[in-house]
């Protein structure tokens, strides 16, 4: 009965923590303050926060052609599959992919990590440049 209940112990780097179960599959869901906007945006500050609250950066119209970097830790196959789905979700707020690089992790903290390097050398960052087009709709899904 309790293990359900069981959450998994992950914290983001801004200290938020994951809200699905111990040991879950995919990607983490972070745990926000359940206000949102008149439009229906979530704030992306955690329960309780002090002061305003905040619209995540997607859902805040700007200039067009501003842009935001976002980066995904992982192997390149993970990463690209975490991007995919933001670029899903980012389309509805206007914001499209301009650029998708995937850096593999610098060796430069050492010959220490000449030990690790087969593990190493499996991890990266998908650097992904997304650019507010507030003209541009999010294409249809049809699947
Ligand atoms: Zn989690
Ligand atoms: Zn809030």
């Amino acid at each position: 009965m309790t293990a359900q209940w069981l959450r998994c112990p992950a914290t983001d780097a801004d200290g938020l923590r994951c809200v699905r179960v111990v040991a879950h599959q995919g990607k983490h869901e972070w745990q926000q303050c359940d206000w949102t906007d008149p439009q229906g945006y979530p704030c992306f500050l955690p329960p309780g926060h002090p002061g305003a609250h905040e619209l995540a950066w997607f859902a805040r119209p700007t200039t067009p052609g501003a842009t935001q970097t976002v980066r995904h830790q992982g192997q390149e196959d993970t990463a690209t599959a975490e991007a995919a789905e933001d670029t899903h979700e980012f389309a509805f707020h206007h914001w499209f992919p301009i650029s998708q690089t995937y850096v593999p992790r610098s060796r430069a903290r050492g010959a220490r990590l000449l030990a690790l390097l087969k593990a190493e050398a499996l991890a990266g960052e998908l650097v992904v440049v997304y650019e507010y087009r507030p003209e541009e709709n999010a294409p249809s899904s049809s699947d």
